[in-house]
């Protein structure tokens, strides 16, 4: 079960900003299910004082999710099939139309997302888009690039990896790697010790601070937004770097402690921040990054959304 990503549940929901469906992405083995399940306790939990984890265990509706049987907890699987199939897809969108039995949030698992038939992921695709008030959907894959653009573009992708954040900061650590360097480089190669030396030599820090600069201290240069609209990566890097500077504040504004935060290296800038944006500011600007993503993906040019973005990021 990975902790830190039911946290940023609990954060985005006490704000209401959680998204309608996920994307679990992570290898075999990496509590991709576990969480989503721990997710779908913490989101209903009846508990005053649930603890730490964001759910008591114990209550009814923490039990009956624990044993597989709560009417609004919903898993999709193929199991010996080689594919999610249409029907399955058919009774899920019913159960997300259908009023909730019990829960104050209906949560939907779909395992595998990547062997969804092309039929069946046509049929998801209007209940990704048009979201039906109390429910959720978390979809799970091994690897993103296997499941269907239009479904991924759909959703909020949320990664798992194989060593948490804080075991592969701690190793940096340990190799002798200033900490505020470890936050971010740990964050950022997905918890993978390789990708994260292997950005450290590419010089992530200097290019992840300029872009947090270009967007929230001064005018971006007609070059450089050029360039971020036309490479798709370089965009899609972009924004999951404005995002997490976003997620940040978002932290620091809710009184989260500083070791929580990714650009740990510029932890004075943050703390100045969080008193200029209000919530609602930092929710239209999350909005924003969600939304140009969806156009990368969709091979739109992102130059305008970019400029507005560039405009809701910049700092009174
Ligand atoms: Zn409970």
């Amino acid at each position: 079960m990975n902790q830190n990503v039911i946290k940023h549940f609990q954060d985005m929901r006490d704000r209401g900003c959680l998204a309608h469906a996920y994307l679990f992405v992570g290898p075999k083995g990496s509590g991709k299910i576990e969480t989503a399940l721990a997710v779908a306790s913490m989101l209903n939990c009846q508990s005053e004082d649930p603890g730490e984890s964001g759910f008591c265990g114990q209550c009814p509706s923490c039990l009956k999710i624990g044993k597989g049987n709560h009417p609004d907890v919903m898993m999709v699987e193929r199991g010996d099939e080689a594919s999610v199939k249409i029907d399955q897809i058919r009774e899920l969108i019913g159960r997300v139309q259908l009023r909730a039995f019990e829960a104050r949030c209906k949560v939907f698992i779909l395992k595998d997302a990547e062997t969804l038939t092309t039929e069946a992921a046509n049929a998801l695709l209007k209940t990704l888009e048009e979201p039906t008030k109390e429910s959720l959907l978390i979809l799970t894959s091994a690897v993103k690039e296997r499941v269907l653009p239009t479904i991924r573009s759909r959703c909020q992708a949320v990664i798992f990896s194989a060593l948490p954040r804080e075991a592969l900061m701690a190793m940096m650590i340990r190799d002798g790697l200033p900490r505020e360097e470890a936050s971010c480089l740990a964050q950022f190669s997905e918890g993978c010790r390789g990708r994260a030396y292997e950005l450290r030599e590419k010089g992530f820090l200097k290019k992840k601070n300029s872009i947090i600069d270009q967007f929230t201290r001064g005018e971006i240069a007609e070059a450089d937004l050029k360039f971020l609209s036309s490479d798709g990566d370089e965009g899609k890097e972009a924004l999951s770097i404005l995002m997490s500077w976003c997620r940040d504040i978002l932290l620091l504004k809710a009184g989260a402690g500083d070791e929580r935060v990714v650009h740990a290296d510029r932890l004075k800038d943050l703390q100045q921040q969080a008193s200029h944006y209000t919530d609602e500011q930092l929710k239209g600007i999350l909005q924003t990054i969600v939304k140009t993503r969806k156009m990368i993906d969709e091979n739109l040019n992102v130059k305008i959304p970019l400029m507005l973005l560039k405009e809701q990021l910049w700092a009174n």
